[in-house]
């Protein structure tokens, strides 16, 4: 790829950059991605990272593998910030490599208060994140004017792994239209009983996007009341994206992948009784 009119940065040595590979398809990689994987000398990246991604590195360029997934120790995090500050210390152009946006759920902002506290300068490269590119590629917005303006994104590991006892799930289910969950899966059983508790419809749509923008990309539409069973009937796998809100409705009018594999889409997908009044 040509970049260079852009006035893209020069990666100076002894730096390290914090960059978001997107939810899996390269193209949704940024331009400053693809001239920091251009110059790196060294990409230390994550088990989600799509090896079509690492392949624009350069060939000579050191891969190195910091295989974290969701829910770990966090020693193991200590030792992957102290090796991006070894490796910058010896003076390399480092890229940490990070699934969809490094500051959404994936531990960058500890990376890089480890390299400031090292006093290694760094930049952040903000990433698309599966809860919102993911779903894009499923053919549901996030947001949209009849249905919600308002959403949360949530993580269903917390630092012990479990579900978040810290979340207010009443004040969720009744403030929040639309609940976007990552690493969700394993908890997904109690998540949904927690927002069926604290109100929420059992017939409410449930969307669940697993290897979303990849080829292997799987879609499950399901309720709030049924989604549990349904992702273990179907055997769904991780890397999963859980978006809970009429929104999902939406999809029967906005499927484009659909679309291009013949699916009809329905131009009034949410029904007259369910579009709020606009003008
Ligand atoms: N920083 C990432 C999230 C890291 S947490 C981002 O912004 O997207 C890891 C979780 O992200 C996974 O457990 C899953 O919930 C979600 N995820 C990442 N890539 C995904 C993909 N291609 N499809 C579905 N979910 C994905």
């Amino acid at each position: 790829m040509e970049t260079d009119d852009l006035s893209l940065p020069i990666f100076e040595a002894g730096s390290v950059w914090l960059v978001g590979a997107g939810p899996g398809d390269p193209g949704l990689l940024t331009l400053h991605a693809v001239n920091g994987l251009q110059q790196a000398d060294a990409v230390v990246y994550d088990a989600l990272v799509a090896s079509a991604i690492l392949d624009l590195a350069r060939p000579d360029c050191e891969r190195i593998f910091a295989g974290k997934r969701g829910g770990k120790p966090s020693p193991v995090q200590a030792d992957i910030s102290q090796r991006l500050v070894r490796l910058a210390k010896a003076g390399k152009r480092v890229l940490r490599l990070k699934g969809g946006d490094p500051f959404v759920f994936g531990r960058g902002g500890e990376e890089a208060l480890a390299l400031v506290a090292a006093g290694v300068p760094f930049r952040v490269i903000p990433g698309i994140s599966a809860g919102i590119g993911g779903l894009a590629y499923a053919g549901i917005p996030v947001t949209h004017r009849d249905t919600n303006s308002a959403v949360t994104f949530v993580t269903g590991h917390g630092v012990g792994g479990a579900v978040p006892d810290g979340l207010d799930w009443a004040a969720l289910a009744k403030g929040s239209p639309v609940v976007v969950l990552y690493m969700a899966l394993k908890h997904i059983a109690a998540i949904a009983g927690a927002l069926l508790q604290h109100g929420r419809p059992a017939e409410e749509p449930v969307a669940v996007v697993s290897q979303a923008t990849l080829p292997e990309q799987v879609i499950l539409e399901t309720t709030l009341a049924r989604c549990a069973e349904d992702i273990a009937a179907a055997g769904i796998e991780p890397p999963c994206i859980v978006v809970v809100g009429e929104v999902v409705r939406l999809r029967a009018g906005l499927d484009w992948q659909g679309l291009a594999a013949g699916r009809v889409l329905d131009p009034d997908p949410l029904g007259p009784s369910r579009r709020r009044e606009t003008g």
